[in-house]
């Protein structure tokens, strides 16, 4: 059973280290992102809403979010472990994870460490729809405000595990096993 949380800026290479790491452990790889931009083209009034607030490099609510989440956690591939990249991103999608998972607990927090101007750098260069200067700008704010400290709620839960970001792929992805098994 490995139930795993990626934390780090958008940027960090989170996507990528996660499909590097739902194939590892076979589990299956949960992005809210993913999840919110597959209800985006689907063109709902929910998708809709969703649209405006993504290209502004703002949250969507914890209400939507977290529900989203619930349901897709109670589907069959999630019984045996999982991995969530792009949440928990503030302190009450934390607060609401860890209700939803109790009596169980995340066996690990990972951490991917990346400075701002680097991640900056490759968002640009990525050039997702959202990836304007202002959107990224904005999400990095956002970052330090919400998402950063959440780091601080993991360490004190004893499952916080952090790992340079920089390098290869392949570099993080050694760093990222190694550090999540000697830490679980
Ligand atoms: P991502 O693919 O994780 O970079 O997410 C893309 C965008 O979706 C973000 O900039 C947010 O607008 C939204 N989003 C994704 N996950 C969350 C979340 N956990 N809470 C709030 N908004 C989210």
């Amino acid at each position: 059973m490995t139930r795993l949380v990626i934390l780090g800026k958008q940027g960090a290479g989170k996507g990528t280290q996660c499909a590097l790491l739902a194939e590892h452990y076979q589990i299956p790889h949960i992005s809210t992102g993913d999840m919110l931009r597959t209800t985006v083209a689907e063109g709902t009034h929910l998708g809709l809403q969703a649209k405006a607030i993504m290209e502004a490099g703002e949250l969507v609510s914890d209400e939507i979010i977290l529900g989203i989440v619930q349901e897709r956690l109670t589907q069959a591939d999630a019984q045996l472990g999982f991995l969530l990249d792009g949440f928990p991103r503030t302190d009450a999608q934390a607060q609401g994870l860890m209700a939803m998972l109790a009596p169980n607990k995340i066996d690990v927090a990972l951490d991917i460490d990346v400075p701002d101007d680097v991640v900056t750098e490759r968002m640009l260069a990525r050039g997702r729809d959202d990836d304007t200067p202002e959107a990224i700008q904005r999400r990095l704010e956002l970052y330090q405000a919400e998402t950063a400290p959440l780091l601080e709620l993991f360490l004190k839960g004893g499952v916080l595990v952090s790992v340079d970001g920089l390098g290869t792929e392949l570099e993080v992805h050694a760093r990222v096993i190694d550090a999540i098994e000697r830490n679980r």
